[in-house]
């Protein structure tokens, strides 16, 4: 059975769509794209079946302003729709609909599942910890800061994901079908723990040939 979140109200008003009330359903894995910010997503949304309307929980729920951990000082608004080229500052995606925004300075957009991303993913050998900037490639799709996008990296500091990656990750994992979990990190969790096990694994073995080589 799969468990709803428990602090979300059964059933909603939206202003996104007016005409009929949104009920909250617990989707399982079963993909779908949120009629508000236009991502993709899985689990609980709030849907209004005959329109064939669905919402993010996020994005339902989310507050008019959002004071984000990683963004210290900085207040975002909610808004709806894009004025064009704009992107997501965690995944580096782009901003269709609705999202968060900075109006400071160096401005700042984020899609509102992105801005309710965990800060830390635990599990029992390895925590990612979600992070602004990393220097290092990214385990998944090795490549660099892909235009300063944020990053989850254990706290062992040996897996670096995209914040983009991430949500690849599970975004494919949902396409084949293995959504048997409620735990929408639970592919994410497997990939880091294959990575690190990897690299511990290949250190391992760095350390014994270097013993063998330097005779040790
Ligand atoms: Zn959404
Ligand atoms: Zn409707
Ligand atoms: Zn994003
Ligand atoms: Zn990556």
């Amino acid at each position: 059975m799969t468990i709803l979140s428990k602090d979300a109200p059964a059933e909603i008003s939206h202003p996104a769509h007016p005409e009929h009330k949104l009920k909250l359903t617990a989707a399982g894995a079963a993909e779908f794209q949120c009629d508000v910010c236009k991502e993709l997503g899985a689990g609980d949304r709030y849907t209004c079946r005959p329109c064939d309307f669905d919402l993010h929980s996020d994005c339902a729920l989310a507050e008019a302003t959002l004071a984000h951990p990683l963004l210290k000082g900085r207040e975002l608004q909610l808004r709806y729709g894009d004025d064009g080229g704009r992107t997501c500052g965690a995944c580096g995606g782009k901003v269709l609909g609705l999202h968060y925004h900075c109006a400071a300075k160096k401005g700042m957009d984020l899609h509102p599942c992105c801005a309710a991303l965990p800060l830390a993913i635990p599990q029992e050998e390895l925590t990612l910890e979600l992070r602004k900037e990393a220097s290092h490639r990214c385990s998944s799709c090795r490549e660099r800061g892909r235009g300063r996008t944020w990053f989850y990296r254990s706290t062992c500091k040996t897996v670096y994901l995209h914040v983009a990656c991430v949500r690849e990750i599970a975004r494919r994992s949902r396409a084949a079908g293995d959504g048997s979990s409620t735990d929408p990190f639970a592919s994410v969790k497997d990939a880091a723990l294959q990575i690190y096990r990897a690299k511990r694994d290949e250190s391992e073995l760095e350390r014994v040939i270097l013993e063998l080589v330097l005779g040790g």
